[in-house]
């Protein structure tokens, strides 16, 4: 058998074809009116992506430099921040702050599962000037609840800034930044919206952009403000990645094609990111439903996040064995547990350029792997295929803007958050 190589890793994730030409032919300078034609279009695009009024800023750094960029833009050596953490994106966040001199209270919750918001009510303090988490925990496949904690914020009255790693969060969860309130939001490019790793990018609220200009750790590089001024002219501070924003502009323009109509056929990028997350939804639960059937089960069944979904094989069974078997005979590249968790859990993403194919040729190569290397009692070949089959045909069109939210209020939309969906 030949093996075709397949990500189904959470970043980098598989690349779009015509992101992928588009990286090809960008052969442009950077100070040039094509340049500032494409970045100008590019930055709206982010926005209407994001799905935010606010200002969206391009960084030329992975993700991380989006998130380092957000404590040495709002924070200034000994200011208390609160990181809410669970799982190593969360840990990061704790340690970038101290590097930059803060002092960091946690609210942490045990890998595979979300903190309680009655935890972090209580660990908020009033000198608190950042609150950083997650959107989504990918090395736990966890789904946080943004709105509970930005809702906390407002009904203190708080002055404390919210600030949200959304790189595994946008593209597969409805996100509302400007009515919930939240003041950063980060995404990186090697994750739902389809390109190479080497981009990020944040959308910043009035308050964040106050705050920085009263706050004075030491930025350079990362100095959004510079690059917020820049960017009204339709350039960047420095060199800009920029075969990367091209791919960037031609897979938002997929994206909203996805939502196109005879009287619109470029589509709509907030409908497409709408089918987007729906599409992670969908698939996601699909994988839910198959990898239970074949005698396995979710580390994270309570919050499951629509980006990655992590598992844990039978007992005894090193997770690198699925690792390993679905790479060597398949060429399905799926990612192990990260630092202590690894040989414990394996994990299968759903963020951006994956369809209803890609996912049932995984369950169908991951029930390949189960008969030859776990069995378990009354294994038969299709138990997973069947499951995500059903679960597919019955999921209605509507089902995670319809769910309920795993934080328990009514008041607003977290896609899915409902732990039995998909799952039963
Ligand atoms: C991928 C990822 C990041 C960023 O990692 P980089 O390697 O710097 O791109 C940050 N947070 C989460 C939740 C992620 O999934």
């Amino acid at each position: 058998m030949i093996r075709k190589t397949r990500l189904f890793t959470p970043g980098p994730t598989p690349l779009l074809p015509a992101a992928q030409f588009a990286m090809a032919a960008a052969d442009i300078h950077h100070r040039t009116a094509e340049f500032r034609a494409l970045y100008t279009k590019v930055l709206a695009q982010l926005k209407d992506f994001v799905g935010t009024k606010n200002d969206v800023i391009i960084l030329s750094s992975s993700g991380t430099g989006a998130m380092e960029a957000a404590v040495s833009n709002l924070t200034s050596p000994g200011d208390r921040v609160l990181v809410l953490t669970a799982g190593k994106f969360g840990e990061r966040w704790t340690a970038l702050a101290k590097a930059f001199g803060c002092a960091v209270d946690v609210v942490s919750a045990p890998y595979g599962q979300t903190f309680s918001i009655d935890a972090v009510k209580a660990a908020l303090k009033l000198e608190t000037r950042v609150v950083f988490m997650q959107a989504s925990e990918t090395s736990t496949g966890v789904r946080h609840c943004v709105p509970a904690i930005a809702q906390l914020l407002k009904d203190q009255n708080h002055e404390a800034l919210l600030v949200v790693d959304a790189i595994t969060g946008l593209g597969t969860s409805h996100l509302d930044m400007d009515a919930w309130g939240v003041d950063v939001l980060i995404g990186g490019s090697q994750k739902a919206v389809m390109i190479p790793p080497g981009l990020s990018y944040l959308a910043v609220s009035d308050q964040a952009w106050d705050r920085m200009e009263a706050s004075y750790n030491p930025r350079y590089y990362f100095d959004l403000r510079k690059e917020r001024k820049n960017a009204k002219n339709g350039e960047s501070a420095y060199t800009p990645a920029v075969a990367l924003i091209a791919a960037l502009g031609a897979a938002l323009d997929y994206i909203a094609g996805q939502a196109a109509t005879a009287e619109n056929p470029a589509g709509n990028l907030a409908e497409g990111r709408k089918m987007l997350v729906e599409n992670a939804e969908t698939i996601a639960a699909m994988t839910r439903a198959a990898v239970q059937a074949l005698g396995m089960t979710l580390f994270a069944p309570d919050a499951p996040a629509a980006a990655a979904t992590a598992v844990i094989p039978p007992a005894g069974v090193d997770s690198g064995v699925v690792v390993k078997e679905l790479k060597s005979r398949f060429g399905a590249i799926i990612t192990n547990g990260q630092g202590e968790m690894k040989g414990q859990i394996f994990r299968i993403a759903h963020l951006g350029f994956f369809d209803y194919m890609d996912t049932i040729a995984l369950i169908g190569a991951l029930e390949q792997v189960v008969a030859k290397s776990f069995p378990p009692a009354g294994f038969a070949f299709g138990n997973g295929l069947i499951a995500a089959q059903k679960l597919y045909a019955e999921r209605s069109p509507t089902a995670a803007a319809d769910a309920k939210c795993i934080c328990g209020r009514t008041d607003h939309a977290c896609s899915l958050q409902n732990p039995s969906f998909g799952t039963k």
